[in-house]
């Protein structure tokens, strides 16, 4: 990559072929079936791309948050098992329903609801979802015997498939995220107690599936391990034998030699030292560069590294590359692959006080997603 196709302000680059090997990677590795996480846009990837590369590489179910998330997938040509897991108040199951789509189930009312969008001769799938301690949804324990009882009973009667029991860890310790699979066991105990069978017991997302090999059970929820980035403080994407899928670039829109003691954008928070250069770097906050890593991003151009001059404005930000020869139309990398010698995005993450996953999730719609050439 060096240049942009004429015309093309910013884009985002993104390598399926790393996608399909990530999945292949992981799936080895952790031994287990693999349900690939393309929620929120395939974490901003492309939730179809996304979902067609991981299936490739050995993913046997994709997960979403929402119910239209999963019709969107639908509508996209993906015909592989789909969880949905967050669902409105209210909620009529019917479409998702006729779609094929698994919900999971986190109280009485879901459970119910979707029992209500069975037809006669097709029962529909359920994740029951249990809380093991996060503090978000799943059938809080004082419920369990009352909603496992009667999933069982919709079962019998052949209004819904119970396919699945899971939870969510928190990430918090090791101490933690093993004190909840503990709960999680408890309830797997208490769902054959009331006559469940289900075949996928699933609590781990990436990073426990692989830290903690206890958690990985029948399947693992792989996010954002599947987009080649690492959920880790302590371990880059290249430690755990991943590829970053995204490459997030822009062509340089404006080059202009400057005196010393020039304000650089709004607040003039940055001033040049000495007679310089100022390259223009059209993406800003509107396309999900993050603001707070104003004055600290770091970005490539020939080769080189700079770091974002001032405040980042919603469409653009200034580089001060000094006496470097940068031209109109010269590549700047925000982050992709850090082994070819780009930053991560992690290291945006560290400059704006976030974390990975938030850096890619939120690279907005006015940045044009390009398939890379395999
Ligand atoms: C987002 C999510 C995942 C994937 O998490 P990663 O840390 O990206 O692997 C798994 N399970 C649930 C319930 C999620 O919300």
């Amino acid at each position: 990559m060096s240049r942009l196709a004429p015309g093309v302000l910013r884009e985002a680059v993104i390598d399926t072929a790393a996608i399909t090997a990530n999945v292949r990677h992981l799936r080895r590795m952790l031994g287990v079936e693999v349900m690939a996480v393309v929620k929120a846009d395939g974490y901003g990837h492309g939730a179809v791309r996304s979902a067609a590369a991981a299936l490739a590489g050995g993913a046997s179910r994709l997960g979403v948050t929402d119910i239209d998330e999963a019709l969107q997938l639908r509508r996209g040509g993906i015909d592989a098992p789909i969880l949905a897991w967050l669902h409105a108040p209210g909620t009529a199951f019917d479409e998702a329903a006729a779609h094929g789509i698994e919900l999971g189930i986190s109280n009485m009312d879901q459970l119910q609801r979707a029992a209500a969008a069975a037809s006669a001769d097709r029962p529909v799938t359920v994740h029951l979802k249990l809380e093991t301690g996060l503090g978000r949804n799943g059938i809080a324990p004082a419920d369990a015997p009352a909603v496992l009882a009667e999933a069982a009973r919709l079962e019998r009667i052949g209004r819904l498939r119970v396919q699945g029991l899971f939870s969510h860890l928190s990430n918090t310790s090791h101490a933690d995220d093993l004190a909840a699979l503990a709960r999680f066991r408890e309830g797997m105990a208490a769902a054959s107690a009331a006559g469940l069978a289900p075949r996928l017991h699933h609590i781990a997302a990436t990073a426990a599936a692989i830290d903690l090999p206890d958690t990985r059970l029948d399947c693992v929820r792989l996010g954002i391990g599947v987009y080649g980035l690492s959920p880790f403080d302590d371990r880059t994407s290249a430690d755990l034998g991943l590829r970053p899928a995204m490459t997030v670039r822009a062509a340089v829109a404006a080059v202009r030699r400057v005196p010393a003691g020039q304000g650089v954008s709004y607040g003039y928070t940055y001033r040049t030292a000495r007679e310089t250069t100022l390259a223009l770097v059209p993406i800003g906050y509107a396309d999900g560069v993050p603001r707070q890593a104003s004055g600290a991003g770091p970005v490539v151009i020939r080769g080189r590294r700079f770091r974002v001059s001032g405040r980042i404005a919603m469409d653009q930000f200034i580089v001060d590359v000094g006496d470097t020869p940068v031209e109109i139309g010269d590549e700047a990398v925000l982050f992709g692959d850090a082994t070819l010698g780009v930053p991560g995005a992690e290291e945006w993450a560290d400059a704006a006080g976030t974390i990975n996953y938030e850096i890619v999730t939120r690279i907005g719609p006015r940045v044009p997603r390009r398939e890379a050439a395999s």
